[in-house]
């Protein structure tokens, strides 16, 4: 059977085909023609994982769903009753497809009450949606991918797209080759697509607004503003200059501000000045800020000043991180809108009170993320409804969402997995996931694809559509949730896109209100707004005749303030959070894939040298993190080409893989004061050395917590035959040296298992292994830091086995392992290892990532590995020709 669907990790929004159950690339999706990045590439192996929710929970103990409905629907009923509506919240997600979020939105805000239902794509892009609502009139997204291919330069501001959007990212790659586009990254960061731009700005972080207020002066004073386009088109061009020059009055100014030497800034200012065709296109470093919206505008701002928007390869782009994020934002899904691209202002709240013939219709916006957590941490909220997100690892200040949930009265989560969110649920309900449910999603283009099942879902599980719908009825709603189907459900979010739009809202997708189940079903990838006629905008661009869904039809351009971080006098760091390559969010699916862990084993506090030296700090070593909100102990990689005072810590490692996770518990609760979303990358932190006394690795083919004492930093990654973890210490590793009994839990070691050991005091080398009928079932290896050790890759590969007795002593002695040599892996997607493509370099006298690709295929599905082979590439020495 073939069937057609998307993939469910980022906006890219590539499609999939499935071919009796394997998930490929599609190759006639419009987005990615065939090609997955390693997240998509490894979807086959999240497809049994182990320890799905099956069941309905109600304080731990199973329930059906008949009762679990109920129990939510008499508490929402009275606690509405009692202390009204605004005591009820639901958080939702960015992972959920769209008709799971029109219902959920319609539940709360139309028939609850209130307008407390906020998604995570508050951390994600609420500073975008914001911006655009303040520029255009409408939170649309002018571009299309192909603009980045027929652009002659791309400036990425705060967008690591080789690691977080790599199929979009590949497609930009693949049209440079051909049209040589100048690429120009903005990222405090080297990371690896500021590696491949030909021009890097390392900016201090949150400095945007100067450097594009410092732009548009630039533009204005070398007569590249259009300024018959802006006499017809927009609004606050001298009020928005006047600021960009108050702000940055020359361009040593501007380059003092964001703190790089005035030649860089120039050679950016004037390559944009000169060039016709630009896309900005920009992510989470400009969206997760204090002043994100700020951020944005500033961006919109340049475009608009010069006309640079609605044509072929030009103009603003805001790439979604979450799959269905668009989707989210097309439904009302935060809390400060309405459904349908509508806002809470009187005529819209009426109107859509009218459509949906709601009982309570919220009058009011709800509480954004960080205002939502902190009312249920004071008792204002008394029941929340989490769906498919993990809060307690992923909000700022994460462990006051965990106080806040622990004492919130009422506390639903409906997920697929357990996580540390479940994990405070009263209620529990099991989630149908990705190729067991069926919806629409719409991706950072506007490209609305189709997600289908393929497979059953586990136990009890069900769709999120489904839960909010029976609670409805449950609620006394039964004619208003009477949905049968995702169809029935979209059907009517395309009905009231177009209930009395006539034209005034861009987003209109009412033509697809009276699809039956079958056009449905068969629904083909498709971008709004599609051309109609007498209608303003159509087609993949918006905008391209001047005319904005404003009351007079003119783009706004928005005057933006730059405020300094203060300087605290002091020698603090400014940490910013962030993705890794090959995981997701809190890694509930990729973290559980051996090869998505290859790449980053652990989670890693990146620093530059200097402020580590002043610290003595050393790479590879542990240091400490602290901010008032928490502390972490994390291993060290010191990075040359990070700017000084910043360091990095991924985002995504929880506690339930590592000691130190989740990194959110140290950021602040700083938010954008108009869009409400979190300032992520700009906490600031104190760090110190931490003197590791040992360290070392557990192997055990079963999962479980891994400390052998309080004083251990350690991280853990799913391995072919069990897990690893890494471990290290700062206690005196002779005071580590455990017991038997202790050593046995350690191991996991049942009674009838044989514990064999190898210890060498003087070399403080401790090795342990538990032996089961002769079959190595764990081991652990402990030293001191600068020992030797025998590679985990190449021991993890004895497990399982029986070992004979030389076997044994090989293992513990490390003198040979008998398993291959170890190898890292670089191309995630096909598991080509360092070695092999040193060799082939070498061999075949390889120059170019295409001939690297041609023999190996590595760098040739996402591409996101052309970086390090590049790199292999420039390190490895040809031999010169005689
Ligand atoms: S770029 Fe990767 S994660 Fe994003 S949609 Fe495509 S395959 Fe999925």
């Amino acid at each position: 059977m073939t069937l057609h669907t998307t993939c469910p990790y980022c906006g890219v929004g590539c499609g999939v085909t499935v071919i009796d159950g394997i998930p490929r690339g599609d190759p006639n999706h419009p987005e990615n023609y065939g090609r997955l990045c390693s997240k998509g590439a490894a979807l086959k192996e999240t497809l049994n994982l182990p320890d799905r929710l099956t069941q309905p929970m109600i304080h731990g103990e199973a329930a059906s769903w008949d009762t679990a409905l109920n129990t939510i629907a008499q508490a929402f009923t009275r606690i509405r009753n009692t202390q009204g509506p605004d005591a009820i919240a639901f958080y939702v997600s960015g992972q959920f497809l769209t008709e799971d979020y029109y219902v959920a939105n319609k539940l709360m805000k139309g028939f609850i009450g209130s307008g407390n239902i906020d998604t995570n794509s508050r951390l994600c892009m609420a500073s975008s949606v914001a911006g655009h609502q303040r520029a255009f009139g409408e939170d649309v997204v002018p571009g299309c991918y192909e603009d980045l291919e027929e652009a002659d330069l791309v400036v990425q501001a705060g967008s690591n797209m080789a690691w977080c959007h790599p199929v979009l990212y590949q497609r930009l790659m693949l049209a440079r080759e051909k049209r040589r586009t100048k690429i120009v990254t903005i990222d405090p960061r080297r990371t690896a697509t500021a590696a491949t731009a030909d021009l890097h700005l390392p900016v201090a972080s949150g400095t945007d607004v100067a450097l594009f207020n410092g732009l548009l002066a630039y533009l204005s004073d070398a007569g590249a503003v259009d300024h018959s386009w802006i006499a017809a088109h927009v609004s606050g061009f001298d009020e928005t200059l006047e600021e960009a020059r108050r702000c940055a009055p020359s361009l040593e100014t501007a380059a003092e501000k964001v703190g790089l030497p005035a030649g860089d800034l120039q050679g950016f200012y004037e390559l944009f000045a000169r060039t016709e065709r630009v896309v900005t296109l920009y992510s989470q470093g400009v969206n997760q800020s204090a002043c994100g919206t700020d951020k944005v505008n500033a961006i919109l701002n340049c475009h608009l000043a010069t006309g640079r928007i609605g044509r072929s390869g030009m103009g603003p782009f805001s790439v979604t991180g979450q799959p269905n994020a668009m989707g989210g934002r097309e439904v009302g899904g935060l809390a400060n809108q309405l459904a349908a691209h509508m806002a809470f202002m009187s005529e819209d709240i009426d109107r859509v009170r009218r459509f949906w013939k709601a009982p309570h219709m919220a009058v009011k916006p709800g509480l954004k993320a960080v205002d939502l957590f902190e009312a249920i941490g004071e008792g204002r909220v008394q029941a929340v409804w989490i769906a498919a997100t993990n809060p307690a690892d992923s909000m700022p200040r994460a462990h006051l969402v965990r106080d806040a949930l622990a004492r919130c009265p009422l506390v639903i989560v409906s997920d697929a997995w357990p996580t540390d969110t479940t994990a405070l649920a009263h209620v529990v309900l099991p989630a149908a996931g990705w190729g067991e449910k069926s919806g629409t999603v719409t991706n950072s283009e506007r490209r609305i694809s189709r997600q289908r099942a393929f497979r059953s879902a586990p136990g009890e599980a069900r769709p999120d559509w489904w839960m909010f719908t029976e609670v409805g009825r449950r609620m006394g709603f039964e004619k208003s949730f009477t949905y049968r189907s995702p169809a029935d459900v979209f059907r009517e979010h395309a009905a009231l896109s177009a209930f009395e739009n006539d034209g005034r809202r861009i987003f209109d997708i009412g033509a697809l209100a009276d699809l039956d189940d079958a056009a449905y079903d068969a629904l083909l990838p498709l971008q709004w707004p599609w051309p109609r006629r007498g209608r303003g905008h159509g087609g993949p661009r918006l905008f391209s005749g001047g005319t904005f869904p404003t009351t007079d039809g003119r783009a706004r351009m928005v005057p933006v303030a730059f405020s300094p971080k203060e300087n605290d006098g002091g020698d603090s760091l400014t940490l910013n959070t962030g993705r890794t390559r090959d995981q997701w969010h809190t890694m509930t699916r990729t973290g559980r894939v051996p090869r998505l862990m290859i790449h980053m084993t652990g989670p890693r506090l990146v620093m530059h040298p200097s402020d580590a030296a002043r610290r003595g700090i050393e790479d590879d070593g542990l240091a400490q993190i602290a901010s008032p909100h928490g502390q972490a102990i994390l291993r060290v990689s010191l990075d040359a080409m990070l700017r000084p005072s910043e360091v990095f810590v991924p985002m995504h490692w929880t506690n339930q893989f590592c000691s130190s996770g989740p990194i959110d518990r140290l950021v602040h609760g700083m938010t954008d004061p108009v869009s409400g979303q979190p300032d992520l990358k700009g906490t600031k932190v104190e760090a110190a050395a931490v003197t590791e006394c040992w360290r070392g690795y557990l192997l055990r083919s079963s999962d479980g917590d891994p400390a052998p004492g309080e004083t251990v930093f350690w991280s853990k990654r799913p391995i072919a035959r069990g897990f690893a973890f890494d471990l290290s210490g700062w206690t005196l590793l002779a005071k580590l040296i455990p017991s038997e009994a202790a050593l046995r839990r350690l191991l996991h070691a049942p009674e009838e298992a044989d514990i064999i050991s190898y210890s060498d005091p003087k070399k403080s080398v401790f090795r342990y292994a538990a032996l089961v009928r002769g079959r190595l079932e764990a081991c652990v290896f402990f030293a001191s830091p600068r020992s030797a050790f025998p590679e985990a890759e190449q021991v993890s590969e004895r497990l399982g086995q029986t070992l004979e007795p030389g076997a044994r002593f090989s293992l513990l002695s490390g003198v040979d392992s008998g398993a291959a040599a170890p190898a890292r892996i670089v191309c995630a997607c096909f598991a080509v290892k360092e070695a092999a493509i040193s060799h082939a370099i070498r061999s075949e006298k390889l120059t170019t990532t295409v001939q690297i690709g041609a023999l190996l295929q590595a760098g040739t599905d996402c591409g996101s590995c052309i970086p390090e082979l590049k790199k292999l590439l420039a390190d490895i020495e040809l031999p010169a020709v005689a």
